[in-house]
C-alpha cells in the first residue's frame, strides 16, 4: 500500500506550511495526482486520516484530481494525452516518447486556518 508512503510525505509538506504560516488548523489540501502514480484516491484519505490524527491536519480534506498522462514523443515531436497501458505516439506509432505530465503528486493548494494576530504572546 504505497499511499501510506505519499500520505506521509504530503502531510510533511502541509506541517512545514502550517508551521511557516503559524497556522492553527488544516481544512482543505488539493492535491494533484498524476495517473502514473496509481494512486487509488480512497486509500490516499484513508492514510492521510489515520497518519494526521493528533495533528493540526487532523480532519482536513483532501481535494483529489487526477492529472492526465502527457507525453512528448522523441521521433516526430508530437504532444499528446497518452494511455497508461499504450503510450505510443498517435502520429508516427514510435514507443520512443518522454513523459512531460502525469507522473507527479502536487500539492497545488491548503487551506489553513491561521491564527489571529495578537493571540500569541
Ligand atoms: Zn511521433
Amino acid at each position: 500500500m504505497h499511499e501510506m508512503t505519499i500520505a506521509t510525505s504530503l502531510l510533511e509538506e502541509v506541517l512545514a506550511l502550517v508551521r511557516q504560516h503559524k497556522a492553527r488548523r488544516v481544512r482543505e489540501i488539493e492535491v494533484e495526482l498524476g495517473v502514473m502514480r496509481l494512486v487509488v484516491p480512497e486509500s490516499l484519505e484513508t492514510a492521510f486520516a489515520v497518519l494526521s490524527e493528533g495533528t493540526v491536519a487532523e480532519g482536513a480534506r483532501l481535494k483529489l484530481t487526477e492529472t492526465p498522462l502527457r507525453a512528448v514523443c522523441n521521433q516526430c515531436q508530437k504532444e499528446y494525452s497518452a494511455r497508461v497501458d499504450d503510450f505510443r505516439c498517435p502520429a508516427c506509432g514510435q514507443a520512443d516518447v518522454r513523459i512531460t505530465g502525469g507522473n507527479d503528486i502536487i500539492i497545488k493548494a491548503v487551506a489553513l486556518d491561521v491564527a489571529e494576530s495578537g493571540s500569541c504572546g
